[in-house]
């Protein structure tokens, strides 16, 4: 299989990257860089199967001859990234959903795209199910990038039902794990660099907000399945832990696995902050027979460990 992965260079892409080329499969990684590194697929680098195109994804996607699988997962992911690229972000999840539509459609390709559990906003429903509609603000600062994804989910619908398009939605919940940007303000990168700094851990609010962790092997898995499952047209899949953690909490077992005292610095929360988050995972386990296998204390040691090894730190 020929598999095409926008954003190939960034987090969750890298690791795309490398189980497509695992599993004996030819890789054309699209990225602009603009939030992803190169260094995430130095592992990846000397296989003859990948090729790596910088090219901006919000625009035609310039890969010739086959395609089999189309991967849309570039796109600004956490808050500062997407205010910072805001109108970038807006593109990428509508002109550039609407690219990865056309050539996946053009070469009889299936085509996954990477949604969010941010389609359910601030939720009224507990734990989320897929047939949530969610409670999103369309005008606040989140809005670049949630009301993307929603439109992203819109515009791919809709072409489903217009054409012969094989596509399938995938909502993730909040992934960790090695290779995420250091600065990208998400809470996990946050926690890992004030922790082996020896800094207070900076937890919004009250730190009762609550997310569901899910390590990157475990969505990696569940991407990989969704993707290949012969009769999954149109299916929309949580993927996620349900493993549900208020914030002070998942700060304080990463202080514990750093092995340093627990010290808080609170900070204003930003606006629209979703106050729960838990993904109703029923679908991923009766369609592709998924569920996390990472409990989240594992999941930090793991992450740990590599951030240990790879960014250097001794602590
Ligand atoms: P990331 O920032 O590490 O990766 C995104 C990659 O896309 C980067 O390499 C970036 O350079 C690239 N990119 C962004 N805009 C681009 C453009 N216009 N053209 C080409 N490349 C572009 O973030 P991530 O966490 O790996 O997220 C990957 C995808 O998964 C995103 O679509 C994100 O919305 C989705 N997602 C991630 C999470 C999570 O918890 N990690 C949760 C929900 C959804
Ligand atoms: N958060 C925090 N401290 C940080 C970074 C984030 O307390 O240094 C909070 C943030 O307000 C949110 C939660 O942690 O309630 C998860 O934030 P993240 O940006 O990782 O993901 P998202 O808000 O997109 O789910």
């Amino acid at each position: 299989m020929r598999v095409v992965i926008t954003g190939g260079a960034g987090f969750v892409g890298s690791h795309l990257v490398e189980r497509y080329l695992r599993d004996g499969h030819e890789v054309v990684a699209i990225d602009n860089l603009c939030t992803g590194s190169l260094r995430n697929l130095d592992d990846a680098s000397e296989n003859p199967r990948l090729t790596f195109v910088r090219a901006d994804a919000a625009m035609p996607l310039p890969v010739r001859g086959q395609v089999d699988l189309v991967l849309h997962f570039s796109s600004p992911a956490s808050l500062v990234d997407y205010t910072r690229l805001a109108l970038e972000t807006l593109a990428v999840n509508s002109a550039g959903t609407g690219h990865a539509c056309d050539l996946a459609e053009r070469h009889g390709a299936r085509l996954l795209f990477a949604s969010t559990s941010e389609v359910y906003g601030d939720p009224h429903v507990h734990p989320q199910p897929e047939s949530y509609w969610g409670n999103v603000n369309p005008v606040g600062e989140r809005a670049c990038y949630d009301e993307a994804k929603r439109f992203g989910e819109a515009l791919i619908t809709t072409r489903m039902r217009k054409g012969p398009l094989d596509a399938r939605i995938v909502r993730i919940f909040n992934t960790y794990g090695p290779r995420m940007a250091e600065n990208d303000g998400r809470a996990v990168p946050n926690f890992f660099a004030q922790a082996l700094a020896g800094k207070p851990l900076t937890v919004y609010g009250d730190g009762n907000q609550t997310r569901s962790f899910t390590y990157v092997d475990d969505l990696v898995e569940g991407i990989v399945r969704l993707a290949a499952h012969p009769e999954a047209r149109g299916a929309i899949v949580n993927i996620g832990n349900p493993e549900e953690t208020t914030i002070a909490a998942a700060a304080a077992i990463i202080a514990e696995a750093a092995g340093v005292a627990f010290h808080v610095e609170h900070r204003p929360l930003p606006p629209d902050d979703p106050a729960r988050r838990k993904p109703d995972i029923a679908r991923a386990r009766a369609l592709l027979g998924w569920e996390p296998a990472t409990p989240l204390r594992e999941g930090i040691t793991r992450t740990l460990a590599w951030w240990r090894s790879a960014r250097g730190y001794s602590t």
